[in-house]
Order: structure tokens, then sequence, then C-alpha cells
């Protein structure tokens, strides 16, 4: 986008297509994280590209909040889905050879799997995992972490991201929520076992699991100490409660077996989303057959339901992403060491010019926070300036470098990312960031 002209100005195209979306779409959006103060329109995308209605060129790193893994419109998953488009149907009725193709696979791929269920999304996957866990233990309440986001639904909404002053307090992320669903979930602080063992020792016999993203994503890259990890496992065994991993973003992006394969810990069950089919919708819960087993409609007691479940372009799209992933492993040692070279690439911008900034990350996915390390926990991320960070996203864009709006969130490089595009990127930030400075 060339400075003279704005790109998301009021002559444009995006611009009138937002007004128009905002007569009959609430907010002008599908999901109210899309609407950032400032109109966004693209019509396409395209490996690591992606194009605005006005054409405007930008390099994303949005990657539709991490369901973008392989690129934009890649042929590996796009060209059978193509060929899947036209012969295959949905019949309501017993199950296809790809429901079990893909059952398959991410049994082969995920540690701590014996057996999966395809849902449409990860919030169908937390939702059907908190309700196994409770009907597994006998058990009403659930342990989360402040700042982790499983999904919109009620039985996770609480302590989402918050405002400093309501941070481990009264935080729904809606109105319209249980108060029966927001007092049965607990929350603790990342990396602090201190906090949930305390929530074991004040609720004994009391709690079904305890959910976590294993790298809490949805606040930048909180990586977990191994202490805590196998802390955690051992705790919740200890007091017969579930560990759920949430991998809807880790899972297949940081490695084909997840965060699990790379820290060792077996969960009891663990969800997928997002990148798992390149941008097709589908998520997933699996578990080992003892637990699984509950949704067995004969002798179990836990409902399974959804017409679209196991749907034949999703499913197509994940079996394709899956076995690209497995063929071709360089998929993570090429995406880890562009994910490195950004993040010191970052550190150092911000030690040669003194910022009060912490670069974060895993794997592919950085972020960068307005605030002074080290960022353990979610008490450290409080000190975060939301502001300095709009005012880097917003430059960043300006400049063609698309990357996530919110302050606490993460950027996603994925398979399409050259070295290339993170030198250039580097190269802008240094000039965002010394502009911002001076
Ligand atoms: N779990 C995690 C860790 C997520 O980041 C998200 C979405 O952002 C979800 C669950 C919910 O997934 P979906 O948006 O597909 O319902």
């Amino acid at each position: 986008a060339a400075s003279d002209h704005d790109p998301r100005g009021s002559s444009t195209r995006g611009w009138a297509l937002q007004q128009a979306a905002a007569e009959v779409l609430p907010g002008g959006v599908n999901s109210a994280t899309r609407y950032v103060g400032h109109p966004y329109a693209f019509g396409g995308g395209d490996g690591a590209y992606v194009v605005d209605l006005d054409g405007n060129r930008y390099l994303d790193y949005h990657a539709a909040f991490g369901a973008i893994l392989l690129g934009h419109n890649s042929p590996v998953v796009d060209d059978p889905v193509r060929a899947a488009v036209g012969t295959l149907d949905l019949f309501g009725l017993g199950v296809t050879e790809l429901e079990v193709e893909l059952a398959t696979r991410v049994i082969e791929a995920i540690p701590s799997a014996e057996m999966m269920i395809a849902t449409m999304s990860g919030s169908e996957a937390t939702a059907q995992a908190v309700r196994l866990a409770r009907a597994a233990t006998g058990r009403q309440l659930l342990v989360k972490f402040q700042g982790g986001f499983h999904g919109w639904h009620d039985a996770v909404a609480r302590n989402v991201i918050s405002r400093p002053e309501l941070a481990y307090g009264h935080d729904p992320l809606s109105a319209g929520i249980l108060d029966t669903a927001l007092e049965s979930t607990l929350i603790a602080e990342f990396n602090d076992l201190d906090s949930v063992r305390a929530l074991f020792e004040q609720f004994p016999e009391r709690i079904a699991a305890v959910i976590m993203e294993p790298i809490p994503h949805n606040v930048g890259a909180l990586v977990p100490t191994q202490e805590f990890v196998d802390g955690l496992r051992a705790l919740t065994s200890e007091h017969g409660s579930l560990l759920i991993f949430d991998e809807v973003i880790t899972g297949f992006r940081h490695a084909l077996g997840g965060y699990q394969e790379i820290c060792g810990v077996r969960p009891d069950l663990t969800t997928f989303g997002k990148g798992m089919a390149n941008g097709y919708p589908i998520g997933g819960l699996a578990g080992p057959r003892s637990l699984m087993e509950r949704f067995d409609g004969q002798k179990g007691d836990v409902l399974l339901a959804g017409t679209f479940n196991g749907y034949a372009i999703g499913a197509t799209a994940a079996i394709a992403t899956i076995d690209h992933l497995r063929a071709n492993p360089d998929f993570y040692t090429r995406t880890h060491a562009l994910g490195e070279r950004m993040r010191s690439g970052l550190a150092s911008i911000v030690a040669e010019l003194g910022l009060e900034a912490t670069v974060a990350g895993f794997g592919g996915v950085f972020s960068l926070y307005f605030a002074a390390g080290p960022i353990r926990g979610y008490r450290d991320l409080m000190r975060n300036d939301d502001q300095a960070y709009a005012g880097f996203h917003r430059r960043m864009t300006d400049k063609g470098f698309l990357m996530i709006p919110m302050s606490l969130k993460r950027n996603h490089v994925s398979g399409s990312h050259t070295e290339e595009d993170v030198d250039r990127t580097l190269d802008a930030a240094r000039d965002v960031l010394a502009g911002m400075k001076a």
C-alpha cells in the first residue's frame, strides 16, 4: 500500500463493503473479533499473501487466527477438495470411508489418542471434552487458566482476556451466560502449579478436569515450563481429574503430534481444529478408548450428535493436510527456523532501540509484547501497553504486513512464508518501531 493513500480509507471498496455489511450483519462481521475499528475486506489469498478488495497485497501473519497452516489456497488441500465436490455427499446414516481414514490418521499422529470424534469447530470439540469429563468423573467443576480461550460456549466463558481490574474476577465472555456455568469454572494462573494445587485443596473431589492450551496462544505465547506440565499431569491424576489439552492452535502446527509430542505429557483428552484442514471447518476430540466409548450411542451415556460431523469436504481437507505434514516433516524444521529468525530479529531490534518490549513465541508463532520481560503468566501480561501494540499493528498494515490486531494474540508463519519474507518484515518492523520511539 502506497504511503499517500489510506488502504482502509473512505474512498475504498473495502470501506463501502463494510458500510453495506453493517446494515445486514451485527457490527458488519460474522465473528466479533474480525472488526477492529477499521474496515478490512479481503477478496483472495495466495500462499503467504492476501489481497484486499482494492487490490492491496499483504504478507499475512494473521492466517485466519491460525487456521491457515500451509498457506492460502494451497493446492495440496484445494485440489482434493475440488475433486471431492460433486462426488461426495451427505447421508446422515452410517459412516463413510473418509471418516474412518481421518480418525485413523489422527490416532496415528497424536500420542494420547486411541479414538476420535470429528466436530465442525474447535468450540464444539471443547464443549464435548468438558461434557465427557463431567460424565466420566461425576463432578461439575472445571479449572481453566486466566487468559485461556477455548471457544464461545458457556462452560469456558470466564476469564478469557481481561481488563486488569477484571482479571481473576467476575469476567464473563458474554452476556447471557448461565451463572451456574460461570460459577462452575475456576480460574488458575498459567505456569503456577501452586495456584492449581490450591483449587484442588479448596474443592476436594469436585474438579472434573483442568483444561489448558498447552501454549496459551490466545495471549500470545506463554510457553509452559516442563515442571508445570509434568506437575499438572501428576496433580490431576492424583485427584482423579482429567487433563484436557486444547490443541486447537498448537495441534498439527508445532508438531504432527501436537505439543504433547514435544513436551512428552499425555493428556486424557485432546481437542483440535483450526489449521488441521488448512482453512476448511473441522474440529476433533481424541482420547483413550475407555473415555471415548462413552459417546457410543449403544452402550455409552454422552450424546454425540451433529448433522455435519465428519462431512466429506472437511474430512478430505484434513486428510490432505495431515498426509502432507506426514510426508513433509521439513514443514516443521522450516516453520520453526523461520519463527526463530523472526523472533531473534525482533529481539535484536527491541534491544537496539532500547524498547520496553518482549518477543515471545514457539515454532512458527511469534508475538511482540509491549512490556518488559520476563513474561511467564497472565499477571505479567497485565503490564502490556495495548495502545503501543495498536500503533505497531496499524503501521505494519500500512506497509503491507498483516499482523493480528489484538495486542495479546499471536502471529503465524505458514508453510508458504520464506526467509526473504521474514527479512522484509524485520526491515519494516525496524522502521516502524524506530518511528514509534522517535
Ligand atoms: N480453542 C482454542 C485454543 C482456540 O484458539 C479457539 C479459537 O480461537 C477455539 C478453541 C474455538 O475454536 P472455533 O473458533 O473453531 O470454535
